[in-house]
């Protein structure tokens, strides 16, 4: 989840956008997500489809404002106010950039366990634009 994506690659990476499907290298077992050319531990290009959970902890987050969203998510801070983005610490080891959502920005803290879902991100060129946000988790 970023700034602007165009619509090919938008349409390219939907897998990896609505399913947390990862790559485990054959090789060294790193796992990777979202998927890559090639394991970022040591650079096999033998990697197998993995389901992840979706679950990990906040290793790092901040506070975006209406000052400081890119502009496809200037309607999101029109409509919520100040928004989370944290990099998510998977349990299967990846981290992630992601908003963190449902939740006061104030209450987010690192080390926060949390959990994934499909959501909306926003809209552009007329596409609505799903990917992972998260959500506190309830345990
Ligand atoms: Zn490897």
């Amino acid at each position: 989840m970023g700034a602007h994506v165009p619509i090919p690659i938008y349409e390219r990476s939907i897998g990896q956008r609505l399913a947390f499907e990862g790559e485990q290298c054959t090789n060294c077992g790193t796992i990777a997500f979202p998927p890559k050319a090639a394991c970022p531990g040591c650079q096999n290009d033998g990697l197998e489809t993995t389901q992840l959970a979706g679950k990990g902890v906040v290793y790092s987050y901040t506070v975006i404002g209406k000052g400081g969203a890119p502009p496809e998510f200037t309607a999101q801070t029109s409509a919520e106010g100040r928004y989370v983005v944290a990099i998510v610490e998977l349990d299967e080891g990846p981290r992630i950039t992601a908003q963190v959502t449902d939740v006061d920005p104030d209450d987010v803290e690192i080390g926060m366990p949390v959990s994934g879902d499909i959501r909306r991100i926003y809209e552009e060129e007329g596409v609505v634009r799903y990917g992972f946000k998260f959500t506190p988790a309830s345990d």
